[in-house]
């Protein structure tokens, strides 16, 4: 239900989604450093006005320490975080008029729903008018209305998360920091606040710096992606872009591409002697390639199938495919072969 609503709505505002984001100069500078040890961190960043960029990488790679750096919960061991080109570096977190939702920071107990996400207004001494229309306006945006007087306790996670992003949201934070913001749910939870989340995004215009360890997740939300592999960034670009030109073969499997060739079985499917990458649409049904379906998975709108053609097993999607052990005819379309490093 809630997920149909983010879906097709039309949607008023800025109109980030979909469409080119029209990037208006850099507000948001960083170039930190951080070491635990065994562990270095070293990024440089810069994101855009409006702009949500999702900082990707696998559980350790230091999503978490970077945007504890942003929020000024840690102190890096050298450089700077500017917004605007204010540096914030020596400013603690309640002066940097960031918000942020941590997975460690709860809502406050004792509060109701609305006093939650009036919270950080108060603090910040708004005007009661608009206060109260501020948290209407929000709580409307999220479907929380109804539970406006319960207590976090009572709420199911889901509603808890949304309680939790509506508060970061409320006193119009210049730039909003989310670390995994979808993480501790289940997987229909997730995909319910995701779309409330990218609606969201999209409604407020507010510059984001998102964290996950979920390709999907960062390509739905964000304009653009940092890829970061043990403290470094490896890639950074439009969603499209990474996905269609990963860097070398970690960044395209860590990206959920199937089809990374060794130089041996390129050679076998008549491509040159070195590592590709077959993304999805080098690939179809029908064709010279004859092959046998090993694997048959269905999962509802589409069937995913692997086959192997020769010494390879290839990895394609239809919406619908043969049962396991029959031949398959499969099309290869060598121009969109993409060569990999390493
Ligand atoms: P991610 O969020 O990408 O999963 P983190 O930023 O939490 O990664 O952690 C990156 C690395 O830094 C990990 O090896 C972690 O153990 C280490 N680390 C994080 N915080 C601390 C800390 N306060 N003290 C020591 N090591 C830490
Ligand atoms: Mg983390």
């Amino acid at each position: 239900m809630l997920a149909q609503a983010g879906v097709g709505t039309p949607v008023k505002g800025p109109g980030r989604f979909p469409g080119p984001f029209r990037f208006n100069g850099r507000v948001l500078e960083l170039s930190l450093e951080k070491a635990f040890p065994g562990f270095r961190l070293s990024v440089a960043l810069s994101v855009a006005e409006g702009e949500t960029l999702a900082l990707l990488g696998p559980s350790g790679s230091g999503k978490s320490t970077l945007l504890r750096l942003v929020a000024g919960l840690l102190k890096p061991d050298r450089g700077f975080v500017r917004f605007l080109g204010e540096d914030l570096t020596p400013l603690p977190p309640e002066r940097r008029k960031v918000g942020f939702l941590f997975q460690d920071y709860a809502l406050f107990p004792h509060l109701t729903v609305e006093e939650n996400v009036a919270f950080g207004l108060v603090e910040a001494r708004w005007p009661r008018e608009a206060r109260e229309g501020r948290v209407r306006e929000l709580l409307k945006r999220m479907e929380l209305t109804p539970l406006a007087r319960k207590r976090p306790q009572e709420l199911s996670g889901g509603e808890q998360q949304r309680v939790a992003l509506a508060r970061a949201l409320a006193p119009r934070p210049r730039l909003l920091l989310l670390d995994e913001p979808l993480g501790a749910l289940d997987l229909r939870l997730r995909e319910e606040l995701l779309f409330f989340l990218r609606r969201t995004l999209k409604e407020e215009g507010v510059t984001t710096l998102l964290v996950t360890h979920d390709q999907g997740e960062a390509f739905l939300l964000a304009h653009r992606v940092a890829l970061l592999r043990e403290g470094r960034l490896v890639q950074v670009g439009r969603p499209e872009e990474v996905y269609a030109r990963p860097k070398d073969t970690w960044t395209a499997r860590f990206l959920g591409h199937k089809n990374l060739l060794s130089p041996k079985e390129s050679e076998a499917l008549g491509l040159p002697p070195k590592a590709h990458l077959l993304p999805p649409k080098a690939l179809a049904l029908g064709g010279s390639l004859e092959g046998v379906v090993e694997e048959r998975l269905f999962f509802g709108p589409r069937v995913g199938l692997w086959v192997r053609v020769g010494g390879v097993r290839l990895y394609l999607e239809a919406p619908e495919g043969p049962e396991e052990g029959a031949p398959l005819a499969l099309r290869l379309d060598p121009a969109q072969a993409v060569p990999l490093e390493g």
